[in-house]
C-alpha cells in the first residue's frame, strides 16, 4: 500500500474513532446504558461496601498490635460507600450520583493513606492495596459513560501524590507506587474501553431490533404496534388538555384488482407509492401507520374535524395526482385512488376519547366513501347525528352521517 493509501487509511480509522466516542456519549446511549446498569451498580456497590468492612482482617495481618487503630477508618470506607449507593439509587446519572462516584473513591482512598500511617510497615506491604481500586472501580463505574469511567479511575490513581504533597502520606515510596499503578492503568483502560465497544455493539442490535418491531417492512411506516402504543400516548395528553383530535382511515380502492392483474410484486411497489404520496402531507406530530394489508391511518393531534377533512382531502388528491411508475412497461393501466374516513374526538364533558372508538368511526366513514363510488372523503358524524361535510372530486357537499 502506497503512503499516502496508510494515511487515508488511518484518518479513516481516526474519524470513526471519534464519531464512536460521539456516539457513545449521546444522551440516548447513556440514559439507556444508566438504566441497564442501574441494579447491576446497586449490586456491585454494596458488595464493595461489604468487602471494605472486612478489610479490618487484613490491617490485623499486617499489624495484630496496631490494627485496632484502624476499625473506624475501615468503617469510615465503608460508610462512603453506602453514601454512594444512597445518591445512585434512583438514577446512577443523577448529578449527586456522580458526584458521589468522584468522590467517595477519593474518602476511600484518603481513610486508606490514614490506615497505612497507623500501621507498621503499612506502606510496604500496603502498597498494593491501591490496585483494589483498578479492580473495583472499573465494574462500579461501568454504568457512567467510558470518559467519566476513566477520568475517575485517572483521578484516583494520581489522588495519593496530590494528598502527599499537602503533608499526608503515609511514607510510600513513588517510584514503587508510579511503577505499579501505571502499569495497571493502561490495560484496564484498554479493558474499559473494549467492554464499552461490546456494549455498544449489543446497543446498536438492540437499537435496530426494537426499531424493526415498530416498523412496516414494505412501507417502512410505522406498524399497528407502534400505532397503538404512540397513539394511547397521544390520546392521554388529550384527555388531560381536552383538546380536539381526529383520525384518518385510508383503504386503497380495487386493490385486489392490481394484485390479480399484476402480481404481488406490482402490488407491494403500488402500495409503497401509497404510503410516500400520503407522508408527505402530513405534520410532524402526526402519526401514520400501516393499519393492515392496503389501509393506513393517520392520528391528526389538536385538529379539528373540519382541517382533518381538508387534511383527507389533499391526500385523496395527491393519491390520485402521483403518478405510479411501477406498471410493467411504463404503461398507467390502472389509476391508484384511495377512499378516506375521517373520525374526530372533540372534548364533551364525561366523554373520553378511545382510540378503538375513532377508528371503528373512521372505518364506517371510508365505508360509506367506498359504497358511494370510491375515491371520496367521508366523515364520521361529529357529534352523532350531526350534519359533516364530505369531498368528492374536489366538490365539497354536505351529507349525513349514519
Ligand atoms: P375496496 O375498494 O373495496 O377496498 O377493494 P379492495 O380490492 O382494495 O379490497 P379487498 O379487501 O377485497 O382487497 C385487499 C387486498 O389487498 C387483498 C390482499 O391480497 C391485498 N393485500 C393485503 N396486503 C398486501 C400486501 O402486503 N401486498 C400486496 N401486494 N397485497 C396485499
Ligand atoms: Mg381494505
Ligand atoms: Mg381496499
Amino acid at each position: 500500500m502506497s503512503q499516502g493509501g496508510r494515511i487515508e487509511q488511518g484518518l479513516a480509522g481516526w474519524r470513526a474513532l471519534v464519531r464512536w466516542l460521539g456516539d457513545v456519549h449521546s444522551t440516548d446511549y447513556l440514559v439507556a446504558k444508566a438504566n441497564d446498569f442501574r441494579l447491576f451498580t446497586r449490586i456491585a456497590l454494596l458488595i464493595t461496601a461489604v468487602f471494605l468492612s472486612t478489610t479490618v482482617i487484613w490491617d490485623h495481618a499486617i499489624d495484630p498490635v496496631n490494627a485496632r487503630h484502624t476499625i473506624r477508618l475501615r468503617l469510615i470506607e465503608s460508610l462512603a460507600l453506602f453514601v454512594w449507593l444512597a445518591a445512585s439509587w434512583n438514577d446512577i446519572r443523577a448529578r449527586l450520583a456522580r458526584i458521589a462516584a468522584v468522590s467517595m473513591p477519593l474518602v476511600v482512598s484518603f481513610t486508606f493513606i490514614l490506615v497505612l500511617s497507623r500501621l507498621q510497615n503499612g506502606a510496604e506491604y500496603g502498597i498494593g492495596g491501591f490496585l483494589y481500586f483498578f479492580i473495583f472501580l472499573p465494574f462500579l463505574l461501568v454504568g457512567q459513560s467510558i470518559r467519566f469511567a476513566v477520568s475517575s479511575l485517572a483521578c484516583i490513581t494520581v489522588f495519593p501524590m496530590v494528598v502527599a504533597s499537602l503533608g499526608v502520606s503515609a511514607g510510600l515510596d513513588w517510584g514503587i507506587y508510579n511503577a505499579y499503578v501505571w502499569m495497571g492503568f493502561v490495560p484496564i483502560v484498554g479493558i474499559q474501553l473494549l467492554c464499552e465497544y461490546l456494549y455498544w455493539r449489543v446497543s446498536v442490535y438492540r437499537r435496530h431490533v426494537e426499531r424493526l418491531a415498530v416498523t412496516d417492512e414494505l412501507t417502512g411506516l410505522a406498524n399497528r404496534r407502534r400505532f397503538f402504543i404512540e397513539s394511547e400516548r397521544i390520546l392521554e395528553t388529550h384527555r388531560r388538555s381536552q383538546r380536539r383530535l381526529s383520525l384518518l382511515f385510508i383503504d386503497i380502492d380495487h386493490f385486489k384488482r392490481i394484485n390479480d392483474t399484476y402480481g404481488h410484486a406490482i402490488g407491494d411497489a403500488a402500495l409503497c407509492h401509497v404510503a410516500h404520496a400520503i407522508a408527505p402531507d402530513m405534520r410532524g406530530v402526526d402519526l401514520i401507520a400501516r393499519y393492515g394489508g392496503e389501509e393506513f391511518v393517520v392520528l391528526m393531534p389538536e385538529t379539528s374535524h373540519r382541517a382533518a377533512l381538508i387534511a383527507a382531502e389533499r391526500i385523496r388528491r395527491a393519491v390520485r395526482d402521483t403518478a405510479f411508475d411501477g406498471w410493467p412497461d411504463g404503461e398507467r393501466a390502472l389509476q391508484i385512488t384511495v377512499s378516506i374516513g375521517v373520525a374526530s374526538y372533540r372534548p364533551v364533558a364525561e366523554q373520553t376519547p378511545e382510540i378503538d372508538t375513532l377508528i371503528q368511526n373512521a372505518d364506517a366513514a371510508m365505508y360509506q366513501a367506498k359504497q358511494a363510488g370510491r375515491d371520496q372523503v367521508r366523515g364520521a358524524a361529529e357529534p352523532p347525528g350531526q350534519a359533516t361535510a364530505t369531498f368528492k372530486g374536489g366538490a365539497f357537499a354536505p351529507s349525513r352521517a349514519p
